[in-house]
């Protein structure tokens, strides 16, 4: 990355993009850097009239854009993308400033984000026939919804905005965005960007607190949210997306297992799961949050782990070779802490590596392996979006399904073996939108995604995804005898 891309966003002035153009606010709120904690940035706080007026130009632009074809709309997407390829250091340089991971992981955001404004024109948006038997024909349609309102979380701000951007805009609709106030300059700079390429009012983005979020879930004339937050928030968006009827899809929180059968290469299973429990300070909602060992393996498992985690490096994001930043912000550091202080207070628990912060500014916890931990726990029983993973032992692999499925979520969860059809024959037992057999976390274009249980309602992606971005429109036509 060159030094002037790191320097820029420390003075650039960031505004939201309302109607094509760059508005400021009258109020900001600060910034701050999670790797030394320290603010390094204002973002204008928009106020309800600068909402009301995103939402307007968004209805004015819908007449024309939902008018396109979809190649037109992707064409639109493809340029989008090309811009942000331009400029993809200063975006990854601006994420990990404010988000915390390595320089390398905001690199992979953003190959991830162009990769769905290059690609999402692969799914296909059919018409059905649901009869045509020469007294009727039947067809349903799919139509754009409107205005949809789009909310995103801190932990990946800008691959997140890109699924909703891509979805939403493809289909014919119009969006307005709001990102995390922990969070919201790369989006902020996504908007800057798509003001010389989209038709004004197609994507607006406007920062603020929780209270913007919550002004979108009540307007008027928003008609569909896509939100993607903890289960807590998803509950308060559903309440007040009720009282106009909106469309929601919610994609929460998880607290993945991964179930480790007896057959595994110890070595590779044991990386491969770290990988998936730390990727992202743990801050990843599909991230593996328990693992399930069998008994014959768990002592050589837990030191695997153990030693995975005293070995993983960690520290600004900047620093060469560095695999795991801080926790995002003072409040998800404060959490885990606190689910860390509960743990060690638990009896016969083991802390086989970490448990401790680091000795230096910004939110740091070393990687932390808890052993012989019980299922009431709230480490167990939460999700712990942090760098702390239990390591439970099992004595049957029905009694692992059990407890996988002891939970009110089910967004992902592992299977690991080297019997693939055994593998699929365990994961088809769990409760989850997601089932991965020797791997853990991905999300793909073409693929639905989304949780069971208190993990979301709806899906994102693939054909599913992007229906509830639309409404079937059912056209019933007497055949002429
Ligand atoms: P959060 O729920 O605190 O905030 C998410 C967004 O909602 C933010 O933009 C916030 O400003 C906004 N918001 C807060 N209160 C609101 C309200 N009353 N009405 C409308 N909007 C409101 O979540 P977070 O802490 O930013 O993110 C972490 C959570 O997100 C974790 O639980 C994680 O598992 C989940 N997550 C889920 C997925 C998924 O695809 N299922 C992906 C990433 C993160």
């Amino acid at each position: 990355m060159s030094s002037s891309a790191q320097a820029a966003d420390t003075v650039r002035e960031f505004t939201h993009t309302i109607d094509g153009k760059a508005e400021g606010s009258a109020k900001s709120f600060g910034v701050i850097n999670p790797s030394t904690a320290a603010e390094f940035a204002q973002c204008p706080d928009a106020s309800k009239d600068q909402l009301d007026r995103a939402v307007a130009s968004a209805r004015r632009a819908f007449k024309t854009w939902s008018k396109l074809s979809y190649e037109e709309r992707a064409n639109y997407l493809r340029k989008l993308g090309a811009a942000v390829k331009e400029r993809a250091d200063e975006f990854a340089a601006l994420i990990t400033r404010e988000q915390g991971k390595p320089f390398a992981h905001s690199q992979r955001e953003m190959i991830g984000t162009v990769t769905w404004f290059d690609n999402i024109s692969k799914v296909k948006i059919e018409d059905q026939v649901m009869r045509d038997d020469g007294k009727n024909r039947i067809m349903m349609y799919f139509r754009p919804i409107g205005v949809v309102g789009g909310i995103t979380p801190w932990n990946v701000p800008v691959g997140l905005a890109s699924h909703k951007i891509a979805q939403a805009l493809y289909v014919g609709n119009t969006l307005v965005l709001k990102p995390s106030p922990y969070t919201p300059l790369s989006t902020l700079l996504l908007g800057e960007i798509s003001r010389g390429i989209l038709p004004p009012g197609v994507f607006n983005v406007v920062s603020g607190g929780n209270d913007l979020g919550q002004w979108l879930t009540e307007h008027p004339d928003i008609n569909k949210i896509t939100f993607t937050g903890s289960v807590a928030t998803g509950k308060r968006v559903m309440g007040s997306a009720s009282g106009t009827l909106k469309r929601v899809t919610l994609e929460l929180g998880g607290n993945d297992p991964a179930i480790v059968l007896d057959d595994v290469d110890l070595a590779e299973t044991s990386a491969k799961i770290f990988n998936g429990a730390f990727a992202n300070c743990g801050q990843i909602c599909m991230a593996v949050k328990r693992v399930y060992v069998p008994e014959k393996l768990y002592e050589p498992m837990v030191e695997s782990f153990a030693e995975l985690a005293r070995n993983f490096r960690v520290g600004d994001g900047f620093e060469a070779d560095v695999q795991m930043g801080p926790l995002q912000n003072k409040m998800q550091f404060d959490k885990v802490l606190d689910v860390l202080e509960d743990t060690k207070r638990q009896p016969g628990v083991r802390i086989v590596a970490g448990g401790h912060t680091l000795n230096r500014p910004g939110y740091y916890l070393a990687p932390t392996i808890v052993a012989d931990i019980k299922d009431d726990a709230r480490l167990v029983k939460e999700e712990q979006f942090g760098p702390v993973l239990p390591i439970l032992k099992y004595k049957s692999v029905d009694d692992a399904i059990a407890r996988a499925n002891d939970t009110t979520m089910g967004l992902g969860a592992s299977v690991w073996t080297n019997d693939l059809e055994r593998g699929a024959e365990v994961a088809g037992q769990i409760e989850a939108g997601t089932v991965w057999v020797n791997h853990h976390i991905g999300a793909e274009i073409e693929v639905p995604f989304g949780g069971f249980k208190e993990s979301g309602l709806g899906r994102e992606h693939g054909v599913m995804g992007l229906h509830a971005y639309m409404e079937a429109q059912v056209i019933n036509v007497p055949v002429k005898q």
